[in-house]
């Protein structure tokens, strides 16, 4: 089964832009551009007035053709009696009238000459001195300014290492908003979660009746229950700021980093509160500490301490909200889920037949349906999906009506949609030899026929040997009806179903493939469940042997998941026994049901997918009766 991908929330980034070198290239032009304009601009300026030498206006003022004279700095602009001005410079360190006295001019001359000596901070002055200056300094700053922008914006998060990293989906967002109204089935959670909505919305109400609000909520549930759905939902019904963080990206890129990500994430939330902090996929930083199994990991586990030090850090009338999500619960830390911490715990089933039929409904509300169409059936074909496994069969069925043309999404659609997610699709360019088909054909034609012999296996609905995903052919079977608890006879008629294919395919052809080695698997890690786990083996009795053992892949050592060697061979040999006896079951009703085998697969072979019905008419042409659903409802449970 394929959990779709989950789709988190993003803040609008800046769309990566031009490399950076392009971007390099285009302010330097611009630079190059804007300093060529700026030396043509001083150049005009200049040039409108005519520039001579000291002398030539020692001469001129001789020639009593000078009205007046004008000083600024060393730059003398001289008025003509014609009113033609000309400039010159004088030396730095004389005056002008030392400089002039030089030159032998008629004192009487000189004296009808009005100098004035003008201040040196004239607007333009500043100008021409600043600009040169100031304008590549500004270009500069403008460039830094816009590059550091892009970085933070784009993936070269180097420069944001301390920072929390964290999205936030701000109560506005309309667009983002997602409510309890989103959210089909899953009504427990809701109860539970309505009253940290409560909380949020009048915080005075609880504080003042001294109540203690939970700090922490633990969502817990399958991949795909919707848990980080959830989350969102409590914010969006709130109206709170929600802050969410997916746990690997606390220990992303750089040592040292997770720990300060913590403290800043709690930092800003508390800044805005009420508001939610949301970790999706805890367990990536919140597994059992100290373990040394899969390498000590310190910066995993300062982060851990962190979240914990900030949880305790603050006290409930602050209205921060920390809510988690991880779908293994029994790997986290128990220091997580002390009283204080995350100590509401809300458990997210996989949905019922009713639950899947609302969560259909709410991905159907955007999409245009044939009349054809009833999505009760569709519910009860999918037992064992996950909101997100709907979710994305309803996705399937618009793209193959869209991709036939249709603006209508037919029933078919559904169904077809079905087995793509339960089983991948369907590979029809994997052609596959006339003796693989027929081996396949025998193969499967085993597993159907021993399920509708076997009084406690599923019903089939569908055999095909049209390969899809991995597997070369295959059988589906659906119970009636949603389990919650299996039982013995169930797993032993299952693991007998599960054989069908070795022992048809070694009995008809005297030889056996490779076909069969994921069913070997399934039934044997089944048969090994049976005894170690659920104590359904007389001989081992009512013991747990292998409830240590999980835990001693993540945590806590390798503590409690042994056993003696004299027990373990005690347990392979049960498990041994329960295959056993299986196939032994298998086997006969195979060979006492030959002809049925026989006609299955010939029928495979031609019409290569055989629906319920047909297969069904096969099984009554040959003696056997189909399976009906009051056989099930009024078999007595183990
Ligand atoms: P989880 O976090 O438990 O793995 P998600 O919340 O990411 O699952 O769910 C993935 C998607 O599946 C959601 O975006 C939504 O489209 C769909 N989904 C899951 N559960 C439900 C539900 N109860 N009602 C409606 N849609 C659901
Ligand atoms: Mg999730
Ligand atoms: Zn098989």
């Amino acid at each position: 089964m394929t959990a779709r991908k989950e789709k988190q929330p993003k803040t609008p980034k800046i769309p990566d832009g031009p490399g950076i070198w392009t971007q390099l290239a285009v302010a330097f032009a611009v630079f190059v551009l804007l300093s060529a304009g700026y030396s043509f601009i001083r150049e005009y300026i200049s040039a409108e007035k005519q520039t001579v030498a000291i002398s030539q206006i020692a001469s001129d003022i001789t020639a009593g053709s000078i009205e007046s004279i004008s000083v600024q700095g060393d730059s003398i602009t001289a008025v003509y009696t014609d009113k033609s001005e000309k400039t010159s410079r004088k030396e730095s360190e004389a005056s002008l009238t030392e400089t002039l006295s030089k030159f032998d001019i008629p004192s009487a001359r000189l004296a009808a000459v009005k100098i004035t000596v003008a201040d040196e901070g004239g607007l333009r002055f500043w100008f021409l001195t600043l600009v040169p200056i100031l304008v590549p300094a500004l270009l500069l700053l403008g460039v830094l300014w816009y590059l550091t922008r892009q970085m933070k914006g784009g993936g070269m998060q180097a420069f944001s290492f301390g920072r929390s990293m964290a999205r936030l989906i701000s109560p506005d967002d309309g667009a983002q908003k997602v409510t309890f109204k989103d959210v089909a089935g899953a009504k427990e959670a809701k109860v539970e979660l309505l009253e940290i909505v409560d909380f949020l919305k009048n915080p005075k109400k609880f504080i003042q009746i001294g109540a203690r609000i939970p700090k922490g909520v633990l969502l817990m549930g399958a991949p795909g229950t919707g848990k980080t759905l959830l989350a969102r939902a409590v914010a969006g019904e709130a109206g709170v700021p929600f802050f969410s963080i997916s746990g690997s990206e606390f220990v992303e890129m750089f040592v040292g980093v997770g720990a300060s990500r913590v403290r800043d994430l709690f930092q800003t939330a508390k800044k805005a509160a009420p508001a939610i902090i949301f970790m999706d996929e805890i367990d990536a930083v919140g597994r059992v500490r100290g373990s040394g199994v899969g390498g000590g990991n310190d910066e995993r586990e300062q982060t851990l301490n962190q979240i914990l030090v900030e949880m305790d850090g603050f006290e409930p009338n602050e209205k921060v909200i920390v809510m988690a999500a991880t779908n293994r619960p029994d790997v986290l830390d128990p220091a997580l889920l002390r009283p204080g911490r995350f100590d509401r715990r809300v458990m997210i089933d996989l949905p019922d037949r009713k639950d899947r039929e609302d969560i259909l409904e709410v991905h159907a509300r955007t999409k245009p349906f044939g009349p054809d169409v009833k999505l009760s059936v569709i519910a009860e074909r999918t037992p064992g999906f996950s909101g997100a496994d709907l979710a994305n069969l309803m996705n399937e069925a618009a793209i193959l009506a869209a991709r036939e043309d249709r603006t209508e999404i037919a029933q078919y659609d559904l169904i077809r949609s079905i087995e793509k997610v339960m089983l991948g699709p369907e590979r029809r360019s994997h052609v596959l030899n006339v003796k693989e088909k027929e081996i396949t054909a025998y193969h499967e034609a085993g597993h159907a026929l021993v399920a509708s012999v076997l009084p406690y296996a599923d019903p089939v609905h569908k055999i095909s040997i049209i390969s899809r995903g991995r597997a070369a052919g295959y059988t589906l079977k659906l119970p009636f009806e949603d389990r919650k608890m299996q039982s013995r006879k169930e797993f032993l008629d299952d693991i007998a179903v599960s054989l069908g294919g070795y022992i048809a395919e070694n009995l008809v052809f005297g030889d056996i493939t490779t076909g069969a080695s994921n069913d070997l698997q399934v039934l044997t890690n089944l048969a090994r469940n049976m005894v170690e786990r659920y104590g359904m083996s007389d001989k081992m009795g009512p013991i747990a042997f292998a409830a240590g053992a999980q835990r001693a892949m993540f945590g806590e050592g390798v503590e409690g998941g042994e056993v003696s060697q004299e027990v373990q061979s005690q347990l392979d040999g049960e498990v041994k026994r329960i295959i056993l006896d299986a196939h032994k079951k298998a086997e006969h009703i195979i060979t006492t049901h030959r002809k049925a085998l026989n006609a299955i697969a010939e029928k495979l072979v031609e019409v290569e997918t055989l629906e319920r019905d047909a297969f069904e008419d096969i099984l009554i042409a040959n003696g056997i009766t189909p399976k009906k659903k009051e056989d099930i409802e009024h078999a007595p449970l183990a």
